[in-house]
């Protein structure tokens, strides 16, 4: 067994602290990576304050992870001992049934099994992910990392850039097509960058007016303050898409109201409690309200290449684990520029 230290909740209301336990020697098909970096996503703390329900304790976050590869089986063929290799929000999955077979294994039929707050295949092994200095997985869901890119500011492409890639993608975001993106945070700066990239005319929808330079910045054509109804007005029924990024309760109708005829709005935020939904805002214009979730093994590692390609990476702020719970109550108030990540280097301190 591999000894590791790492962060970990103990329950759903205490901070963050020190914990250790130990990963399973590498399977013939296993990587051993040494965590370097690991992003701090906002999924990280719904679910270590168990507000989606169902959460295992004690838990180790972290899905946005980077590092190096110490230890490979066998029979591995994609890494060799010195590597950059990255891990996301899965690390295993049926790997047989349709969803698996289309290099959509966040849609297992069978159930992905999580990078942490899950169970391995095994039924019993509990998951736990990257506020620790290594981690065990198939080779199959490593992702290979460009040495081209800051390492760090590539971590939050394992989650926020997928979750925000696969959707754009999915729904065409591109030249000719009007794009709001809701929310500047992790997954929200990384929407801006990608849809701006892919050639949209980019509209980013923000509660907080001290981010409207840094929008620009970002990418965006324009920047919208949405608790200002005169500015969300002049949008009116112009949007081919919305991608929503919000963490927290909000009105969805305020922007299904901004889409054309046939427009849809898709959300990735999962707030913890369901939104109100009129059907009217929906069946007048035949709008489509959607959903999407991060994105298969193929696309994750399409756009790590894409990006190391554009040269696209993560905004970030550097934390010592031992900021972590810290990050936390700034992530609650919307204070993130725009990704926090743990330099995993201080857990040996
Ligand atoms: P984050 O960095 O904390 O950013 C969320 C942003 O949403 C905030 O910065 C803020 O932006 C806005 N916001 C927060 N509360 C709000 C409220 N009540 N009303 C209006 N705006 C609010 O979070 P994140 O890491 O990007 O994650 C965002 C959400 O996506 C979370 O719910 C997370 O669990 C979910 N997620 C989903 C997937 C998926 O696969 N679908 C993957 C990863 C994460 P402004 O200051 O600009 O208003
Ligand atoms: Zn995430």
């Amino acid at each position: 067994m591999i000894p590791t230290l790492a962060y970990a909740a103990r329950d759903s209301h205490s901070p963050l602290s020190p914990y250790s336990f130990e990963r399973r020697d590498p399977r013939e098909d296993d990587v051993v990576i040494e965590i370097q970096y690991c992003g701090v996503c906002h999924s990280d703390i719904h679910q270590v304050r168990d507000e989606w329900g169902g959460s295992r304790f004690p838990m180790v976050p972290g899905h946005e992870i980077v590092g190096r590869v110490t230890k490979v089986g066998p029979k591995v063929k994609k890494f060799k001992v010195g590597d950059l290799a990255g891990v996301g929000c899965m690390v295993d999955s049926c790997r047989h049934c349709h969803s698996c077979e289309d290099g959509l294994e966040q849609f297992c039929e069978n159930g992905f099994v999580g990078t942490y707050n899950s169970v391995e295949k095994d039924g019993k092994t509990p998951t736990q992910g990257g506020y620790s200095n290594n981690i065990v997985v198939r080779e199959s869901f490593a992702l290979r990392i460009s040495p081209k890119l800051e390492l760090a500011a590539v971590a939050p492409l394992l989650c926020a850039g997928i979750t925000t890639y696969s959707p754009l993608r999915h729904w065409k975001a591109g030249p000719g097509k009007k794009v709001g993106v809701v929310g500047l945070g992790g997954l929200g700066h990384m929407g801006v960058k990608f849809a701006r990239s892919f050639g949209a005319h980019v509209v980013l929808f923000t509660t907080s007016p001290g981010k409207v330079e840094d929008a620009k910045r970002l990418g965006a054509h324009e920047v919208v303050i949405s608790k200002d109804p005169k500015q969300m007005n002049e949008h009116a029924g112009t949007f081919d898409f919305i991608l929503d990024t919000v963490s927290g309760p909000h009105d969805l109708n305020a922007y299904i109201h901004l889409l054309k005829r046939d427009g849809t709005m898709t959300l990735v935020g999962l707030p913890d409690k369901p939104p109100e939904l009129p059907a009217f805002g929906l069946v007048m214009q035949r709008k489509s309200l959607a959903g999407s979730l991060i994105g298969g093994i193929k696309e994750t590692q399409e756009m790590l290449d894409y990006c190391a390609d554009h040269g696209i990476t993560s905004d970030i702020e550097m934390i010592p684990i031992q900021k972590i719970n810290e990050a936390y109550e700034r992530m609650m108030r919307s204070d993130v520029k725009y990704r926090f990540v743990i330099d995993l280097a201080s857990l040996k301190q």
